[in-house]
């Protein structure tokens, strides 16, 4: 399966039916495409199971709340639908995509009550998020763009417009011959990357930001109390950019990121070193666990 996203083979489950896959379409007045009104979760299914699936379902239906939006679907309905659309397409191992909008309706301004709650749930076969850096450790720039305040913007939302900054960070980092970008915070502090959050060693052990104005990333909490479990010293605090000189290895974990080696953050060098490796190796024996 290859091709533009829009022209492929296959069954998305769409406002509670399969329908084959070039048909789920939506009408350009959707509130969503012009207002940013939609919210999304990214799952990986490993040998028949998806990883945290109702977790990720409970965050779709509370970034929804988030945004003044009720899916009319529950978390049941949300995973039965999940695992309809990988049987239909016969997957095992795959990624999955669940995205609620309001959709067209009654309303083309700023309100949008009148228009309808939506809900689809796609997938597709999706790798290594990072290529190869999964072994050789990804080089990331910093982004101009900061995370912004949790007075800006529902920040502990998956929410589309939370996007637009990560996107044009991405783009810049690519043309540099980057594969990602590390972001500040509002305030100055080491926020995370465009789609994944981010962890340091130093000294044996691990610092991570404080997730108070971005996503407190299912993998990272899995991460967290895996090396809790390990018995490793985990530090969730504020980061300032002085300290990245310090820190020897880097991280980052993300549902489609999973734990991927960082050996690069604009002019400062990280390894390849041994508990990221150990983390990586526990994370992939967990999720197929
Ligand atoms: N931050 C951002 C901006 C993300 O898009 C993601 C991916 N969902 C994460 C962090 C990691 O979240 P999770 O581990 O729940 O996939």
């Amino acid at each position: 399966m290859a091709g533009a996203y829009d022209d492929r083979d296959g069954k998305i489950w769409m406002d509670g039916k399969m329908v084959e896959w070039r048909d789920a379409t939506v009408h350009v007045l959707t509130h969503a495409l012009h207002y940013a009104s939609s919210v999304f979760e990214g799952e990986r299914c490993y040998n028949g199971r998806i990883f945290l699936g109702v977790e990720h379902s409970k965050r779709l239906r509370r970034s929804a709340e988030l945004l003044d939006m009720e899916i009319p679907f529950s978390v049941e309905e949300i995973e039965a639908a999940k695992y309809a659309m990988l049987k239909a397409n016969g997957w095992t191992d795959a990624y999955v995509r669940a995205v609620a909008w309001r959709g067209s309706g009654e309303d083309m301004g700023v309100s949008a009550k009148r228009n309808p709650v939506r809900l689809a749930i796609a997938g597709w076969e999706w790798g290594n998020y990072y290529g190869d850096a999964k072994t050789k450790g990804a080089k990331l720039d910093i982004a101009k763009w900061k995370r912004p305040s949790p007075e800006t913007i529902p920040s502990a939302a998956k929410a589309a417009g939370l996007y637009m900054i990560c996107t044009m960070s991405k783009h810049a980092a690519e043309a540099k011959g980057c594969s990602d970008a590390m972001m500040f915070d509002y305030r100055g502090y080491v926020a995370e990357a465009t789609g994944a959050n981010i962890f340091f060693v130093k000294d044996g052990e691990v610092h991570t930001p404080l997730a108070d104005c971005f996503l407190n990333g299912l993998t990272r909490q899995t991460v967290i109390g895996m090396l809790k479990e390990k018995g490793v010293t985990v530090h969730e605090r504020h980061i300032m950019p002085e300290e990245l000189e310090g820190f020897e290895q880097c991280w980052l974990t993300g549902t489609a990121a999973e734990v991927t080696p960082v050996g690069q953050i604009g002019d400062f060098s990280f390894e390849v070193g041994a508990l990221t490796l150990d983390v990586a190796a526990s994370y992939e024996k967990l999720v197929r666990a």
